[in-house]
């Protein structure tokens, strides 16, 4: 992984809050090292005779953050919290809300306490790839030792929040050497430290290369090509193709209580992986770090067997979820594999839909380079399940801003109805146009926008395409009468009354 500083962009900051935002979008920016919302920065200034520490607000993304996404809490009554036997959750919030500078702030990581323990003054976190690769095997921690020597301190896992805060101080106090720029979260990720935005963030980089030539020396860096290209199906195939997507999304949809958008990824990598001769193994022992949990599910949906996954599911919650959790996760599939289309990921939307496949694209690389090298374990059910509890949740909130959220409309004659879909897209549905003008294709560039051409695509072809991009249709607008028989089937199968 290459270092990304460059000098001039670095001087154009003016000031280290900004500095301190610039290489957390350098992390942010490169996806094998946090993914929406994961991983956090932070940096110790000295302003108005106290120290301050501007730690990365919870919730936003990294490759986004600017200043004011920081949030500023006096040091030294955060970095004091170590002392305590015990912190809930709730207290900590109270303590750092007390702590903030400005009240109007962000609400600050979760990772607080153990930012402000760390005696430097620039921190970075991430969850990459590379690491958890080494880390999530069965001789995890002598892997990073081998890789990386004194560099590094190891730490167990633990619950994110005062309870890895602690560990994290402990291990800190007991091991760290002048050697010392990092430590190892084991099933979760790494930090680096430095005295200046730029040591630390470069040893961040030079960490996660560290853990990559050492994948590349032991012949687990490049995914092993099991998959043989399969013959190209005949045209009624794909066609029962599409209605055996559409019908696991109503599937899905159901189990959830709400529409879902879902899109099929089968692109060599995702076909490779679905077609491992032990994926009923590798795919079925959890996730790689438990953020992912959260977009992904600890378990993905081998086949179509939706009610049984809801079953399995409902029984991890019964045996896993803690007496006093308010609220729990609804116990539908998102990520379902099949040998014959690779995987399909869903979301609430097709933002979140994408979010699912991205997340599960960088799992699949971390399954199989930590079994090429050793063998892939996750962390435990109850582990799992308190994380995607904790960071879950925001699901209701995002589906409650808009009424059309996780709904897919099929639109003829996109270019005349543009009125239309902004409306459409106004109220969170994913909008499919169609239109005789290729220029249809790019009228919208969004990511709940498709656009299909009529005249280089058959009807079969357009609704493949659409049902691969979003799962199925919910409603068609058009007064074009061969094509509302062709979306018969579909609208059939959509999970939404018609
Ligand atoms: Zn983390």
């Amino acid at each position: 992984m290459d270092s990304l500083w460059n000098d001039a962009a670095a001087a154009a900051c003016g000031n280290e809050l900004a500095l301190r935002a610039y290489t957390s979008r350098l992390l942010g920016g490169e996806k094998a090292l946090a993914m929406y919302g994961g991983g956090n920065t932070s940096v110790k200034l000295r302003q108005d005779g106290e120290d301050i520490l501007y730690i990365k607000g919870s919730g936003s993304d990294l490759a986004l953050v600017t200043e004011k996404d920081f949030s500023p809490v006096r040091l030294e009554p955060v970095r004091r919290l170590i002392e305590r036997e015990a912190l809930g959750n709730d207290e900590m919030i109270a303590e750092f809300r007390a702590a903030l500078k400005d009240p109007q702030a962000p609400r600050p990581s979760i990772e607080t306490v153990l930012h402000a323990n760390l005696p430097f003054k620039w921190v970075e976190h991430t969850h990459a790839d590379a690491v958890l690769a080494l880390a999530d095997t069965r001789s995890g921690e002598a892997h990073i030792r081998a890789a990386f020597g004194d560099a590094v301190l190891v730490v167990p896992y633990r619950h994110s929040g005062f309870e890895l805060a602690k560990v994290c101080h402990e291990v800190f106090a007991r091991h760290a050497t002048p050697d010392t720029i990092g430590m190892v979260l084991l099933h979760h990720g790494i930090f680096a430290f430095g005295d200046t935005a730029k040591e630390s963030y470069e040893r961040m980089i030079a960490l996660v290369s560290r853990a990559e030539d050492y994948l590349k020396s032991r012949q687990a860096w490049d995914i092993p090509p099991h998959f043989s290209a399969a013959p190209a199906a005949p045209a009624a195939q794909i066609e029962a193709g599409t209605e055996a997507i559409a019908a696991l999304r109503r599937d899905i949809s159901r189990a959830a209580g709400f529409p879902m958008v879902m899109n099929v990824c089968g692109d060599p990598m995702s076909l490779a992986f679905a077609r491992r001769p032990d994926l009923a193994s590798l795919s079925q022992r959890g996730p790689a770090t438990p953020q992912h949990a959260v977009f992904t599910k600890r378990l993905p949906l081998l086949g179509r067997d939706v009610a049984g996954y809801a079953a399995a599911y409902r029984c991890y919650l019964a045996e896993n979820a803690p007496a006093d959790a308010k609220r729990l996760p609804d116990p539908a599939p998102r990520v379902a594999i099949d040998p014959a289309w690779g995987f399909a990921a869903a979301g609430i939307n097709a933002f979140y839909a994408d979010a699912t496949a991205e997340m599960f694209r960088h799992a699949m690389t971390i399954f199989c380079r930590a079994e090429a090298l050793d063998e892939y374990l996750s962390l435990s059910p109850r582990e799992v399940l308190a994380a995607e509890i904790e960071y879950g949740g925001f699901e209701q909130a995002v589906r409650s801003k808009h009424e059309l959220t996780g709904q897919v409309v099929l639109v003829d004659g996109a270019r005349a109805n543009r009125e239309k879909i902004d409306d459409l897209l106004a109220r969170g549905a994913a909008v499919v146009g169609l239109d005789a003008d290729p220029a249809v294709r790019t009228l919208y560039r969004r990511c709940d926008y498709l656009g299909l051409a009529w005249a280089e695509d058959g009807i079969g072809s357009v609704l493949e395409q659409a049902v691969r991009r979003f799962g199925g249709i919910d409603l068609l607008i058009s007064d074009n009468e061969g094509l509302a028989k062709a979306c018969r089937a579909l609208l059939d199968l959509s999970p939404v009354a018609n």
